[in-house]
């Protein structure tokens, strides 16, 4: 013991376990999506991801945060962002893990697959995943420039990282971004002044010069991105490699690194093109909905993404209150907590459902519902989840107190959520946006709104007050629903189709909970306002994460086997 005071009642932190062995909603979740699906490789990841050694490497990655070298000691431009290695060890787990490419090889639930690992991935560090991301994305859209495809196809789904600054062709692997905001617009990309000027033909298409920048354009060190410039028939999209097939390095000018409020792991960069040459993608005028194809994939991960924060701060906060005592028993036990744990395990894994069921579409491209789902879904779960989800931090960071709040050299894992949560709702389209692309949705026909009545009727009769919702959405969607009522929209649809889908697979106590909280009104305006009838029990020992840490172990531990009021508890009572 220390002179001064024995330090006790501290959990210890949440570490050595199976990410994925511990989440049973999303288990559940995939068995409901990909009935045949072989979870071993998650099974696997999960333990990966879980350890302490991967837990510091996400530590050192966002302390140490990617520093810009724009020119070598002789003056010589570089353009080169140096990482921490650790940034490097936890992209080789995620490429090793195909988070970024492997579901294109077409087998089937890979898109499923690959969402839950990018969940779990999101639970250890959210940051290296944005290039992850952006090179799944990818995908559909380069297909459009079939030289490219082609050529590129095989590094972009290769589970080798090869993190080297060379020559595409000279690596193993490769990874792809995204350019389209610059100063004067990002969500109306149609403002964008960068230039393209045809520069002839070859082997990969046509070939421009492109003059101009871009505000944001993240992980500068892709070896290509899809850019948007302007040309003389319009608004096009751009395969922009870092390096040229002569093997100089292209004209793109790295001005400055952004200073984030969290993602900070992520290098993201101001950029020039001066002369920058780039090949087309699509035809000339149709940049927006050419790039739009990435843009929805990535939209996908914003949801996914999300939930995975949601997911891992929901298991600190259960793994912590289930060893901090005060008033004289487990945080876990107190029944006010119980309504904050139990009403963020509800938001949790209907986030998880939402998310999973959206991702699940990619798997059924010529299956014309999923093709209306993914259609309405997209715009619907970006908004919905990610919306919630600082709202979600702040209520699990304050389950741990003041703890919550500190950070401790990259230590408060907490923290570093809360931080993170925000870009999720801003980047691809901020919250107006999605909500008003399901407006354009909406205005395409009649079939979404069947289909969203065909996918909510396997929940109908089984609870009052979702029939009633359910029943009162069809009429609310139609060509003229106004922009001002665009987020109320899309709320309500997503708040259906979660509730929906906790029907399916979730107990009884998780569905019936969240209809009457969320769809029936019998709750308050912040987490922990569940009615008193709530089954708390099983929907907080549904959320715990496995092997759950015994509230009398660590109790006996800390206390040595004798119960111990804590002082305040006189204070209060
Ligand atoms: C960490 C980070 C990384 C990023 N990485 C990239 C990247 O790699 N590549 C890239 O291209 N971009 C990137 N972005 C940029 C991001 O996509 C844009 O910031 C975002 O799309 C919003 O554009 P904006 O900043 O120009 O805001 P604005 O377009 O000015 O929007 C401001 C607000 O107005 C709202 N709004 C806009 N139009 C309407 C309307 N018609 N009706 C009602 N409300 C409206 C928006 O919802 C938003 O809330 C990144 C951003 C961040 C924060």
């Amino acid at each position: 013991m220390d002179v001064t005071h024995e330090v006790f009642n501290q959990p210890a932190p949440l570490a050595g376990y199976n990410l994925f062995e511990g989440n049973q909603p999303l288990r559940d979740a995939l068995r409901f999506n990909a009935e045949a699906l072989d979870t071993a490789e998650l099974d696997r990841l999960g333990a990966t991801l879980g350890t302490s050694e991967m837990q510091i490497h996400a530590r050192l990655a966002n302390v140490h945060t990617p520093q810009l070298r724009t020119h070598d000691r002789f003056g010589n431009r570089t353009d080169v962002v140096e990482f921490h290695p650790s940034y490097h060890a936890l992209m080789e787990v995620a490429v090793g893990a195909g988070l970024h490419g492997t579901p294109w090889a077409g087998a089937a639930h890979d898109h499923v697959r690959r969402a839950a690992g990018f969940m779990l991935f999101t639970e250890l560090e959210p940051s290296v995943l944005c290039p992850i991301s952006m090179t799944y994305a990818v995908t559909p859209s380069l297909r459009s420039n079939p030289a490219l495809a082609a050529e590129w196809g095989p590094r972009l789904t290769s589970r080798v990282y090869d993190s080297r600054f060379v020559p595409a062709a000279q690596k193993a692997g490769v990874t792809m971004g995204m350019g389209m905001t610059e100063k004067q617009g990002g969500s109306d990309v149609r403002a964008n002044t960068t230039q393209a000027v045809r520069d002839g033909t070859d082997g990969w298409g046509e070939r421009y010069r492109l003059v101009g920048h871009k505000w944001f354009m993240s992980a500068p060190m892709c070896d290509a991105f899809l850019v948007l410039a302007q040309t003389s028939g319009g608004l096009s999209c751009f395969f922009l490699p870092r390096w040229l097939p002569d093997g100089s390095v292209n004209a793109v000018r790295i001005q400055r690194l952004k200073d984030k409020l969290g993602n900070k792991a992520n290098a993201s960069s101001e950029v020039e093109f001066h002369g920058a040459q780039a090949w087309r993608v699509g035809d000339e005028g149709r940049g927006v909905p050419q790039i739009l194809e990435m843009g929805n994939m990535t939209r996908l991960d914003c949801a996914l993404g999300t939930s995975g924060l949601m997911r891992q701060a929901l298991a600190i906060a259960l793994h912590h209150t289930a060893q901090r005592n005060a008033f004289g028993k487990p945080l876990i036990a107190q029944p006010a907590m119980r309504n904050v744990l139990a009403d963020l395990a509800l938001e949790s894994e209907a986030a998880t459902a939402l998310s999973l069921r959206l991702a699940r579409t990619n798997d059924r491209p010529r299956d014309a519902h999923e093709v209306l789902m993914r259609r309405l879904l997209t715009p619907v779960a970006k908004f919905w989840i990610c919306k919630r989800g600082s709202q979600f931090a702040q209520e699990a960071m304050e389950c741990l107190g003041g703890n919550g709040y500190v950070e401790e050299g990259g230590e408060g894992v907490m923290a570093r959520i809360y931080r993170e949560m925000p870009v999720n709702s801003i980047w691809e389209g901020a919250g107006n946006i999605m909500a008003l692309d399901l407006l354009r949705a909406l205005r395409k026909g009649s079939d979404i709104a069947d289909a969203l009545a065909a996918e909510l009727a396997p929940a109908r009769g089984a609870n009052a007050a979702f029939d009633r919702f359910a029943s009162a959405l069809p009429q609310r969607i139609d060509e003229a629903t106004a922009e001002t009522d665009a987020r109320r929209l899309a709320q309500d649809v997503a708040l259906a189709v979660q509730a929906a889908l906790l029907r399916q697979h979730a107990p009884e106590a998780v569905f019936e909970a969240f209809c009457r909280s969320r769809l029936g009104g019998d709750w308050g305006q912040a987490f922990g306002t569940l009615p008193s009838a709530t089954d708390f029990d099983s929907i907080i020992e549904r959320a715990m994460p496995q092997p759950a840490p015994s509230p009398v172990r660590a109790a006996e531990h800390r206390f040595g086997g004798q119960e111990r009021r804590d002082v305040g508890a006189g204070i209060s009572a």
